[in-house]
């Protein structure tokens, strides 16, 4: 048996509508707290946005009668952000802002062109000052197993120039990025499970695999070891960020199909199976929650015990919704821990 307190996931896609209804359940159930992502059709770009958004997951966290459960909002970064914006933010409880580079992954179209120029400089000093966090999608437009990398540079200026700031490496997917976690006191990280358990070859070395087809792109499998290790390592600077992303198989399936896992409903289990494997269980509690919960000085956790059983189970092959479906990751698998409900 495994009892979690709080498990934290610091980076979800929930979606709206009919889709944030359906999959709700397999977070709000089994974690006290999620950092919603603001890539939504309409981008989280302002506080009252984002603050109709944690509305609507609340409101559906309500039905599912799982009242102890947090939302933890970010805002989409753009260049209209003001002070007076940022200070209504705060005011509001909104500390994380989310930086996507144009283009770099579903739903950042409106992201930004140039990332640093004079505006967003300013908007970096702003919520320096104001303690805010920065997270980032931190992707070139270069090939695709280097955009991560080549991106590091700009993770450098930033936390040279705004030594204050808490910048996160969202989703570090490139074992060189590790080493800007130890060189800067204020770079941090969220790592995927998906990251840590497969490599390029599960997209494409059996036959294309759209399920497995994600933003950043699987890499090498010594970048999926050296992530692996860190994340079970409990290191401070690292927390959990699961990056789920679902979407309906038709969108999958289309040409240019989407990027993004739906790891929702497995996430506990399969970090139980894992760090039970490399003999660091001791380390998981770090991972999915002490961490994250120094890191961003999250306050009110709701306080939400959980307990994985060993037992087998095989994880369900989709989820419908309306005439279309979402299919999780490791459908059809085998798992050997169970959350008891
Ligand atoms: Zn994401």
């Amino acid at each position: 048996m495994i009892t979690l307190q709080d498990p934290i996931d610091m980076h979800i896609h929930l979606r709206e509508g009919e889709i944030l209804k359906n999959i709700l359940p397999f977070s709000a159930k089994y974690f006290s707290a999620c950092l919603a992502m603001p890539n939504l059709k309409i981008p989280l770009t302002d506080t009252n946005k984002a603050l109709d958004y944690k509305k609507e997951i609340q409101h559906n966290a309500q039905e599912l009668n799982c009242d102890r459960f947090s939302p933890i909002m970010s805002i989409y970064l753009n260049e209209s952000i003001t002070k007076d914006e940022l200070l209504k933010a705060k005011k509001a409880d909104i500390r994380i802002l989310k930086l996507y580079p144009k283009g770099a992954t579903t739903g950042s179209e409106n992201g930004l062109q140039e990332i640093l120029n004079q505006k967003t400089l300013e908007i970096f000093e702003i919520a320096e000052s104001l303690d805010f966090i920065l997270s980032i999608h931190g992707e070139s437009n270069g090939f695709s197993l280097d955009r991560e990398f080549e991106f590091g540079e700009i993770f450098k200026q930033i936390a040279i120039n705004f030594p204050k700031l808490k910048i996160i490496i969202e989703h570090l997917s490139d074992r060189r990025s590790i080493d800007l976690l130890h060189q800067y006191e204020n770079i941090f990280a969220t790592i995927t499970l998906h990251h840590m358990i497969m490599s390029l070859d599960d997209v494409i070395g059996k036959g294309l695999n759209p399920h497995h087809f994600c933003k950043p792109i699987l890499k090498t499998p010594k970048d999926r070891d050296a992530i692996l290790e860190l994340a079970l390592s409990g290191d401070e600077k690292v927390s959990f960020g699961s990056d789920s992303a679902p979407h309906l198989q038709s969108n999958k399936l289309k040409q240019n199909g989407a990027a993004g896992i739906f790891s929702a409903p497995v996430l506990l289990p399969k970090l139980c199976e894992i760090f039970e494997k490399y003999n660091k269980l001791e380390n998981l509690q770090k991972f999915i929650s002490d961490n994250a919960i120094n890191i961003y000085k999250l306050k009110n956790i709701p306080n939400k015990k959980i307990t994985l059983i060993k037992e087998k189970y095989k994880v369900q092959d989709s989820i419908r919704i309306d005439n279309d479906f979402i299919v999780p990751f490791l459908a059809n698998e085998e798992l050997i821990w169970r959350i008891k409900d």
